[in-house]
């Protein structure tokens, strides 16, 4: 076992924090004040850097590199703030992913490789008003109608939503009960009878546009389907991968307010020594770097045992949930040790604090992660309704 990067990817991981140190702190200030997603032109940019898609194969517009080198990419630019990351999440972990495993080659061919090129953002649209965590509950119905799939129904919480170009909607394609009649689809933007609630107000993820989405008899054309009822079982192996990238979102939170109270506590001086001098301080600091160096480990060991294919529910479980938990302590810890600075919006500490906590709840909240871990240790699945 090695825990040390090859070359390649410290010169990857060396490119990508070079690049968000330099030119995307002032944007990522920007965002969280006007609440805009990172422009079209920025988007683009990251294309031309080749940051979209890195581990998206080559025939499909990626890099074809592995899944350890999207998420050491995807930790740089999250540590500079959740919003402008997420182009890379989508790109590299989001629901692109599992068009690019399950869809027919016409819609793989249409929408992976302009994702890579930064021309189109694909969001995920699972969550409805009355399925959450019961996400098999979901109503949304998508209806074959000749050579077109109509859909009606309502969307709750879709990170992107009214802001990025397609969408995969999980819905209900049979009569069958629960996962069984589950499918999903893709739907444009701008298809007929697609419209979009107000945007979420939300504690955090400012520059990540949430929605409602509305769908009143939408028709789509039937190679639209990115599987058919019975496929819910494959959303979800591609989900263990958004997981690995969730869980990096939540951990970069806590990295980079380690790094940056790392610094604070050596310049801020109280009783005429730096704070870094109070044992107290010195407690706090340890404890939080254990807690980013096991977030880590765990991610990196989720990716690594499946670095072509996607992570297993329990070691992509386990990472979110210790990610999810830690980066919470941590970015608390964070906002503390900083005092009154931390409180304050000139910095990026509550911020960090605020989209920490984000991170524990999207991509399935922190308790439903452990019933997954439980289920992994006995061997099977916890029916939740019995
Ligand atoms: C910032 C953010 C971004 C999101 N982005 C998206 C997106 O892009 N697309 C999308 O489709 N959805 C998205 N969501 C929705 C997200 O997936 C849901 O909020 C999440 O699955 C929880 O569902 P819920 O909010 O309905 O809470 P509920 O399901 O009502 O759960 C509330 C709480 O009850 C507890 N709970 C419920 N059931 C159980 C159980 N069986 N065992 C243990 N505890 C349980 C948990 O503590 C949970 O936190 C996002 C949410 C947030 C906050």
């Amino acid at each position: 076992m090695d825990f040390q990067l090859s070359d390649d990817q410290k010169n990857l991981q060396e490119t990508a924090r070079r690049y968000a140190r330099e030119e995307l702190m002032g944007l990522a200030e920007d965002i969280e004040r006007s609440g805009d997603p990172p422009s079209p032109e920025i988007v683009k940019r990251y294309a031309e850097m080749g940051f979209l898609g890195v581990n998206v194969p080559s025939e499909y517009g990626g890099l074809g590199l592995g899944n350890l080198e999207a998420l050491l990419l995807l930790e740089e630019f999250a540590q500079i703030s959740s919003a402008v990351a997420f182009p890379i999440f989508e790109s590299c972990v989001g629901p692109v992913r599992a068009v690019e495993r399950f869809a027919g080659e016409e819609l793989k061919r249409r929408v992976v490789p302009a994702v890579c090129r930064g021309e189109l953002q694909v969001a995920v649209s699972m969550s409805e008003p009355q399925a959450g965590t019961a996400l098999t509950d979901l109503k949304t119905r998508a209806t074959a109608k000749g050579d077109r799939i109509v859909l009606n129904g309502t969307k709750r919480w879709c990170s992107g939503g009214g802001h990025a170009d397609g969408y995969v909607v999980y819905c209900r394609m049979s009569d069958e009960p629960g996962a069984k009649g589950i499918g999903a689809v893709y739907v444009e933007r701008d298809t007929k009878g697609v419209s979009f609630g107000a945007p979420e107000q939300l504690m955090g993820f400012r520059g990540i546009p949430s929605s409602d989405i509305y769908f009143d008899d939408a028709a789509v054309p039937a190679e639209n389907v990115v599987v058919p009822a019975g496929g819910f079982r494959k959303l979800m192996e591609a989900f263990d991968l958004e997981r690995c990238g969730n869980a990096t979102m939540a951990l970069a939170q806590a990295s980079g307010a380690l790094a940056d109270v790392t610094d604070y506590v050596q310049e801020r001086e109280q009783f005429g020594k730096p704070i870094v001098d109070f044992q107290a301080v010195q407690l706090k600091l340890a404890e939080m770097r254990m807690q980013v160096d096991a977030a880590r480990l765990l991610i990196h060991r989720a990716v690594c045992n499946a670095q072509s294919g996607l992570p297993s529910i329990a070691e992509s479980s386990i990472a979110k949930c210790y990610a999810n938990e830690i980066a919470r302590q941590v970015t608390g810890n964070a906002v503390q040790l900083m005092g009154g600075y931390g409180y304050s919006k000139e910095y990026p500490m509550e911020r960090r604090l605020r989209d920490a906590w984000g991170w524990g709840i999207a991509g399935g909240a922190i308790d439903i992660q452990k019933v997954n871990i439980a289920g992994a240790m006995v061997g099977r699945r916890f029916d939740q309704r019995k």
